[in-house]
């Protein structure tokens, strides 16, 4: 039996929040004896607001992924599921891994999509205009190219779980497919044909990377660009309990990682 939706999300997320400094603090403390290295990035111009992340499998890995979460700060289950797999050391370890599990500390700590100053960071990617945006990625420029690049996210409006998955003119082949078949044994696809104004199937939306189709350029633009051939945005469904999501996006996480084994 699929869960009930919870009908606590009117005109925006209405349900359980997080205080991300509490959770981040739990993967910290056991990070170091799974072999993470855990770095916190100051934000230059914002006393106290720190980027953290986590890297672990330098050595001879057999592919490197990337993936982040919380870039929007009303979406704390994306955040919980990366802490928890970091924490409950859920994550193949042949893999080098730099993942950033709280993208809008700022914004998470009060519940709101964007950061207090009203800047949406996954529509600053291109012009890389906040603090948030410039520290991630000064950290990570030198690290490229990722094989993997996963980028967790929920949606108040969704009935189901969904992925975006951006294509490559020359791009081997997709992944989203396979994922979504994993996906689809825990929790409920979004059935809809078209999502956000897109045309999906099955809970799969599928575009072709144009760099210059959008000046607003989203998280996943900037590694397609960069040339990571895989680039997929989870999004959980978040009116349903918070746990069922985190489980939902972990899910989501370890059946891209499978597929990057086939
Ligand atoms: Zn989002």
């Amino acid at each position: 039996m699929p869960p009930n939706r919870l009908g606590l999300n009117h005109e925006g997320y209405g349900g359980a929040r997080i205080d991300p400094s509490t959770e981040l603090a739990k993967a910290i403390k056991v990070a170091h004896q799974q072999g993470w290295i855990h770095r916190r990035l100051p934000l230059p111009s914002l006393p106290g607001i720190a980027l953290d992340y986590f890297e672990r499998g330098l050595t001879a890995p057999k592919a490197s992924v990337f993936i982040s979460a919380g870039i929007h700060g009303d979406e704390p289950a994306s955040t919980l599921a990366l802490i928890q797999l970091i924490a409950d050391d859920l994550l193949n370890k042949s893999y080098h891994y730099v993942l950033f599990p709280c993208l809008n500390p700022r914004g998470m700590s009060v519940g709101q999509r964007q950061t207090p100053d009203g800047a949406d960071l996954n529509r600053d990617y291109l012009h890389q205009l906040t603090e948030e945006v410039r520290t991630q990625l000064a950290s990570i420029d030198s690290m490229h190219p990722f094989d993997l690049a996963l980028f967790l996210h929920e949606d108040w409006e969704a009935n189901g779980f969904y992925l975006y998955e951006l294509l490559d003119k020359e791009s081997q082949s997709s992944i989203g497919d396979g994922i979504l078949n994993e996906v689809a044994r825990h929790a409920p696809l979004e059935m809809a044909t078209v999502i956000d104004g897109r045309e999906a199937s099955n809970g799969l939306i599928q575009a072709p990377f144009d760099p210059c189709s959008r000046h607003d350029w989203p998280e996943a633009f900037y590694f397609m660009n960069r040339g990571t051939p895989h680039c997929l945005t989870l999004e959980a469904p978040s009116d349903f309990e918070l746990k069922h999501r985190v489980h939902w996006l972990q899910v989501g996480v370890r059946a891209a990682l499978e597929q990057l084994h086939t």
